[in-house]
C-alpha cells in the first residue's frame, strides 16, 4: 500500500478520506487539519496565548503536539493534579516530561493541601467521581485561562466522545448539555474563558496512531474511576457501525450540530450571572464549584483557587511552577 502523495509505504489508511498515507504526509494532513479547525471554527487568532488542559494521555499530548508544531500560538501546558493515587503520579510525571522534552511552560495545579483532591472529595459526598472530576478540572482551567490573561483554553475533545455526547444528550432529552457542547464557547469577559476543541473533527484512531508514529509519552494505565454506562456503551457501538457504513458519518453529524449550536449561541449568553462567592460564571447565586466545596469542605474555595493561581503561577511567571517537588512524584 503507498502512500497518495509520495512513494514510501503507507503507514495509515483513512477511509473517511479515501487516502493512505506515510509517517510524514501523515503528520502533514492532521497539521493541516487543525489549522482548518481553528480558522473554520473561529478558535483563535495567530499569535494568541492559549491554555492546553493536557491530562497525560494521548489525546492531550498529541493536541499540544499538533499547536506546538503548527506555531499559531503561545502555549501553556497546564495540568491539574487529581490526586487519584498512581494514576495521577504516573500522568503528573508524564506531563512533566513531555512539556520539558518539548521546551513547553507547564504549570502542575495541586490544590490537595485545601482538601481539593477527588478520592477525598467523592467520600464527602454523593457525586460520582467523574462529575466531581469534571466540575474541579472546569473550574480550576477556567479560572487559570482568565486570571492569568489567556485568550482561549483548548482541551482535547475528540469527533468519537463528541458524538457520543450528543446523541446521548438527545436521547436524554438534556437540551442544556446539548447545546454546551461546540468545538468553542466564545467568553464572556471576567466570567468565563473561551473554550475551543481543535480536536472537534479528529478520529480517535488518528491520534493514537500519530502519538505512537511520533513516540509521544503518554499515560496508558487506566483512571480507577473509569465507567462507561449501558447508554453510552451501546451509543459508541451505534455510533461506530454508522461509520464503517458511510465513513465520515461522525464528522458530518459534528458540523451539523456546531452549524445548529453556534448559531444559537449569543442568545444564551446574553444574561451571564458572577458567583457570588468567587465572581466567576454561575448559573445560580454560587457557581457549581462553591456550591458543591461549601458542601464538601466547610467553605466556598474558588476564591482560594484564584489566590493560589494568582499568587503560585503569576508570581513566577508561569514557568514551571508545580504545586510538589519532582521529586515527590513518579
Ligand atoms: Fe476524572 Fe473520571 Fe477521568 Fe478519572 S475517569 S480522570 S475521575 S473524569
Ligand atoms: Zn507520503
Ligand atoms: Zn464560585
Amino acid at each position: 500500500m503507498k502512500c497518495h502523495y509520495c512513494d514510501r509505504e503507507a503507514v495509515v489508511r483513512l477511509p473517511y478520506a479515501k487516502l493512505n498515507l506515510c509517517r510524514e504526509h501523515f503528520a502533514e494532513y492532521l497539521l493541516r487539519k487543525l489549522e482548518r479547525s481553528v480558522e473554520r471554527y473561529k478558535m483563535f487568532g495567530r499569535g494568541s496565548k492559549v491554555v492546553v488542559g493536557v491530562s497525560g494521555g494521548k489525546d492531550s499530548v498529541t493536541l499540544t503536539k499538533l499547536l506546538s508544531e503548527s506555531g499559531l500560538a503561545k502555549l501553556l501546558v497546564v495540568h491539574v493534579n487529581l490526586s487519584i493515587g498512581e494514576y495521577s503520579r504516573i500522568s503528573v510525571e508524564t506531563v512533566r516530561r513531555f512539556s520539558v522534552e518539548h521546551g513547553l511552560d507547564y504549570l502542575i495545579v495541586d490544590l490537595s493541601e485545601y482538601g481539593i483532591s477527588i478520592p477525598e472529595l467523592v467520600a464527602k459526598t454523593r457525586r460520582s467521581p467523574c462529575s466531581v472530576c469534571g466540575m474541579v478540572k472546569r473550574y480550576v482551567l477556567n479560572a487559570l485561562t482568565l486570571d492569568l490573561g489567556y485568550d482561549a483554553l483548548a482541551t482535547a475533545h475528540h469527533a468519537d466522545d463528541m458524538a457520543v455526547y450528543i446523541v446521548k444528550s438527545f436521547l436524554l432529552q438534556d437540551y442544556d448539555q446539548l447545546y454546551k457542547i461546540s468545538p468553542v464557547n466564545y467568553e464572556v469577559p471576567g466570567l468565563a474563558a473561551r473554550k475551543i476543541k481543535p480536536l472537534y473533527e479528529f478520529y480517535e484512531f488518528e491520534i493514537e496512531t500519530f502519538a505512537k508514529l511520533y513516540g509521544l509519552p503518554f499515560v496508558s494505565v487506566k483512571c480507577p474511576f473509569k465507567h462507561a454506562g449501558w447508554l453510552e456503551r451501546y451509543v459508541r457501538e451505534l455510533l461506530d457501525k454508522a461509520e464503517e457504513e458511510s465513513p465520515g458519518f461522525k464528522i458530518s453529524l459534528l458540523r451539523s450540530h456546531a452549524r445548529r449550536t453556534l448559531s444559537m449561541r449569543s442568545a444564551e449568553q446574553a444574561k451571564p450571572k458572577a458567583c457570588a462567592s468567587c465572581g466567576l460564571i454561575s448559573s445560580g447565586t454560587e457557581c457549581s464549584f462553591c456550591r458543591f466545596t461549601r458542601r464538601a469542605l466547610g467553605q466556598p474555595m474558588g476564591l482560594v483557587v484564584r489566590r493560589w493561581i494568582i499568587e503560585q503561577a503569576a508570581a513566577s511567571g508561569t514557568r514551571r511552577v508545580t504545586g510538589t517537588p519532582p521529586s515527590s512524584v513518579g
